[in-house]
């Protein structure tokens, strides 16, 4: 088939490759200049285990499973990765109480190597955390997700698919036996492809608006959860990710490290209506407040704005966490067509599992 994918973040790229693979004739349409402009580029770049999410649910299958796929393709491509794992912590009884019930869903998942250890066994392995106990994940690590993702392309190429930047996909419909898409940007036209996936990340929800005859009831609402994360201007204290237990809408305000070992925190979760990746400093009297819980040691004046990114939500404040959304065929009565949304954590892990997922829908 000819196969045209909207958008050239992690989503699109790991579904354009596998699709490749599997011997289609892919064209990637990318509205910017470049792969990875979109969320894909504003994130933790944590794999994650897949602790969280309720068992039979799509971010929980698709991280688990895509958690082993995505260890296997770094390690097969040499892209930079490192499981350096993750501790949980709990401050009081009430979040000793959370994490054990993480621990049992973690558990349910089937997330390996997972066990509750007590505060000091926390404090051997992170000297200066402030915990009555943690769970502990082996299996978490962190990733090169720009290496990944040049990975990716570079294989989708390799099979002969090609991305054509700058190339926003305006409207479409379909006109049997294939679907006639219409292209803006510096170069407008249309083309006529067998199969289209709209892995838009923020625009899918208004791209899904512009596909003729696709039910406006089939399109969720898009809900934007902002993340700040804050830089952290001194020598690093943590070795391991660690996290406090979850907050609405959030993981909670956590230490992430890149692979130069440098720390950062966040990301926090703040409703916006309008997207806007500027960090307001201010917020950083909350991030005090919050990362003081686990690490008392935090000097004062040793947190900069670093930078944000927006998780495109299905659900808002209050109202518990939404899955993923794979529409295709069955759900909108269209042929050949699936419709990505609300892809936001743990979309950069879950990538490889959810692509092969998206291809076999196609079949
Ligand atoms: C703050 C934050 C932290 C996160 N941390 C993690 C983490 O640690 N681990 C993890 O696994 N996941 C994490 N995630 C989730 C992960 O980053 C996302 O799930 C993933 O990047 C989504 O990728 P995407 O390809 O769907 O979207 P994007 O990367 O946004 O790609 C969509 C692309 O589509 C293009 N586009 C839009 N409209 C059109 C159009 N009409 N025509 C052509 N192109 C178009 C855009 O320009 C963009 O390049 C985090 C997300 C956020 C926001």
């Amino acid at each position: 088939m000819q196969i045209l994918v909207v958008g050239a973040g992690v989503i699109g790229l790991a579904i354009a490759r596998a699709a490749a693979l599997a011997g289609h004739d892919v064209t990637v349409a990318e509205a910017t200049g470049g792969i990875a402009n979109g969320v894909s580029s504003r994130n933790s770049e944590v794999i994650h285990a897949g602790l969280y999410y309720p068992t039979d649910t799509l971010r929980a299958l698709h991280c688990v499973r895509g958690r082993r796929m995505l260890y296997e393709f770094c390690a097969a491509h040499g892209v930079h990765n490192r499981k350096c794992g993750k501790l949980v912590v709990a401050t009081n009884e009430a979040e000793l109480a959370k994490v054990a019930s993480i621990l049992a869903q973690a558990r349910k998942n089937g997330v390996e190597g997972v066990e509750m250890i007590g505060g000091n066994a926390a404090r051997a392995m992170e000297a200066e955390l402030s915990c009555i106990g943690a769970l502990w994940s082996p299996e978490t690590g962190i990733v090169d997700s720009h290496g990944y993702m040049r990975a990716l392309w570079g294989e989708l190429e390799d099979r002969g698919g090609m991305i054509a930047f700058e190339t926003p996909v305006e409207r479409l419909g379909y006109r049997a036996p294939q679907w006639h898409v219409e292209f803006g940007g510096r170069d407008p036209g249309a083309a006529d492809f067998d199969a289209v996936i709209n892995a838009a990340g923020l625009g899918a929800q208004s791209l899904a608006r512009r596909i003729e005859g696709y039910p406006a009831a089939a399109v969720p609402r898009l809900v934007l959860g902002k993340g700040n994360y804050f830089g952290f201007a001194g020598r690093p204290v943590f070795s391991r990710l660690i996290y406090p237990t979850p907050i609405d809408g959030g993981l909670g305000v956590h230490v992430t490290l890149d692979l130069a070992g440098r720390m950062r925190f966040g990301p926090d979760v703040e409703w916006i209506a309008q997207e806007n990746y500027a960090v307001d400093p201010r917020r950083a009297e909350s991030f005090y407040a919050r990362i003081r819980t686990y690490w008392p040691g935090l000097p004062d004046d040793s947190l900069v704005p670093d930078y944000a990114g927006i998780r495109p939500k299905l659900s808002g404040p209050g109202e518990g966490q939404a899955d993923f959304l794979i529409a295709g065929p069955a759900d909108h009565g269209l042929p050949r067509l699936v419709n990505l949304f609300g892809i936001e954590s743990p979309g950069l892990t879950a990538s490889l599992s959810l692509a092969e997922a998206v291809v076999k829908q196609l079949a």
